[in-house]
């Protein structure tokens, strides 16, 4: 029962990011929003939702410690020369590792940063693939759902799928309880019995 609401959470949440990730990618034509997000030692990390998809940089790029927990969010035009050059030079070799599709990583030093020794990864991820991974399961408890509502309309064991309509407190394949409501038939065929049962 535990493992069960635990999943229907997990549903929520990828049905939530779900919604986020088409939200953004409809707004990526017109907008990049970035969130800034500084680490508790006060460390630069961002995410970007930019035209194509959604850009996570890592660092140690130090803020200042007054930094610490803060998150900036800003939102700028997809056309900014100094987002793209920024963009051009995170994914620019040798930093650059992978670049399939719409999928990049780079990992790398950040050259004005020499004397900091500042590294960062950055990973771009394509708006498809965002789609296909929240929004495959939320299907999972609505296939279920689906499934419950047609074996109970049928006259079937919610459980299992066998044929209840001869058949009333438990499941003789499974031994599931049967709701009333279950029979249906039954009880319009037994009329005005209905006090017997
Ligand atoms: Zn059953």
């Amino acid at each position: 029962m535990m493992a069960r609401r635990i999943s229907l959470y997990l549903s929520l949440l990828s049905a939530a990011l779900f919604i986020a990730t088409l939200t953004f990618w409809y707004r990526s034509r017109h907008h990049v929003d970035i969130a800034t997000i500084y680490t508790p030692a006060g460390n630069y990390q961002g995410i970007a939702a930019q035209h194509g998809g959604v850009l996570l940089l890592f660092s140690n790029i130090p803020g200042g410690k007054e930094s610490a927990w803060q998150v900036h969010g800003a939102s700028a035009d997809p056309e900014d020369q100094q987002l793209i050059d920024f963009r051009d030079f995170l994914f620019a070799p040798p930093a650059r590792k992978y670049s399939v599709l719409d999928f990049r990583l780079a990992n790398g030093t950040v050259p004005f940063m020499a004397q900091l020794n500042a590294r960062y990864m950055a990973v771009a991820l394509p708006y498809w693939f965002l789609t296909i991974v929240f929004g495959v399961p939320p299907l999972v408890p609505l296939k279920a759902a689906w499934r419950r509502l047609r074996r109970r309309r049928g006259g079937l064991c919610v459980a299992c799928g066998y044929d209840i309509r001869a058949s009333s407190g438990r499941c003789p394949e499974c031994g599931a309880a049967i709701p009333e409501r279950a029979t249906p038939s039954r009880a319009i065929s037994a009329g005005g019995r209905e006090g017997e049962t």
